[in-house]
């Protein structure tokens, strides 16, 4: 595969990210004055139900590692959910996490906290043009399976359109409050959230398996995203549609995909292969770690020969 530069050695200001980052963040201010009770529950609410099912479930699970399958018209109902989130063209978010596990930690890792820092992993790395986004030739080659689908390239083209669109009817319902905290606040929280799974959990934490990055488990994030702050099982078995492994590491994603399972929507859920405590066991650095065709690898199954034992939530 050709190396791809890294964003650390090319230094050019993505403007556009950053006028839209400031933006939310000056908006999300703003929202302040405008607080009250129904439109601090509007923003729960919205964040509590985009957050877990467009992003973590969708955005996630299903597109980036394909760790379960669900219908088409159900697949693009639930990327359309995912698109509230205002995180940016689809397409290019699950290229940049393809990538992200690709290269975990490496210098072309998008987001390294081992070399850029924590505020790097966690933001600036927005603020700066990355060689493979510019290029829409490269990023296509991470996201063959997506970019097949024209919905996903409008969806892409035009993802603020889609972020700002329950604008009206929230209006409509309470105003500006309502509009201020259910668009501006909360898209300003989520980004957060999914920021610090990029960033705290490839920093602070602890750790069940002996990864070759540096990703570890945070209760917090995983409580604040849903399940991803068990992030380092999720670099051990990446297309486990279960973050979660020990049993008090609640997944509420995982519970969202048991669900739709249930309910006969989602098919081929990809189950832990094994889940062993590293400081419990002898771990072989010489490991190799493979791949499918999505990018993700598989660290617990080829411990499994080495380590009998497993300890499966
Ligand atoms: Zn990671
Ligand atoms: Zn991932």
């Amino acid at each position: 595969m050709k190396n791809i530069n890294t964003p650390v050695n090319n230094l050019r200001l993505h403007w556009g990210n950053i006028f839209g980052i400031v933006m939310i963040h000056i908006l999300a201010l703003a929202a302040i004055p405008f607080f009250n009770w129904h439109a601090l529950i509007v923003c729960g609410v919205l964040f509590f139900i985009i957050s877990p099912v467009g992003v973590t479930l969708t955005y996630h699970r299903l597109l980036s590692h394909r760790s379960f399958k669900v219908p088409q018209w159900l697949e693009y109902t639930l990327v359309t959910f995912g698109a509230f989130s205002g995180q940016g063209p689809v397409l290019i978010w699950v290229a940049e996490h393809r990538l992200h596990h690709r290269f975990s930690d490496t210098r072309n890792d998008p987001h390294s906290a081992r070399h850029g820092g924590f505020w790097w992993s966690h933001v600036t790395h927005l603020f700066y043009h990355k060689d493979f986004e510019d290029n829409e030739k490269e990023w296509s080659r991470y996201i063959p399976d997506l970019t097949c689908h024209k919905y996903y390239h409008v969806l892409s083209k035009y993802n603020f359109l889609v972020a700002f669109s329950l604008a009206p009817i929230l209006y409509f319902m309470g105003g500006m409050p309502f509009v201020m905290w259910g668009i501006f606040m909360r898209i300003a929280l989520m980004l957060h959230v999914t920021w610090f799974v990029n960033s705290a959990t490839h920093r602070f934490g602890y750790r069940n398996f002996d990864t070759k990055d540096d990703s570890s488990n945070v209760w917090w994030v995983a409580l604040l995203a849903a399940g991803e702050g068990w992030h380092n099982n999720h670099h051990a078995q990446s297309n486990c549609a279960a973050h979660g492994r020990m049993w008090w590491e609640f997944d509420l994603t995982w519970q969202l995909i048991k669900g739709l399972e249930a309910l006969g929507l989602a098919t081929d859920v990809k189950r832990p292969v094994a889940v062993y405590k590293v400081q419990e066991c002898e771990i072989d650095n010489s490991i190799e770690v493979k791949e499918d065709e999505f990018g993700n690898d598989f660290i617990g199954k080829h411990q499994e020969e080495y380590l009998p034992e497993a300890i499966i939530a």
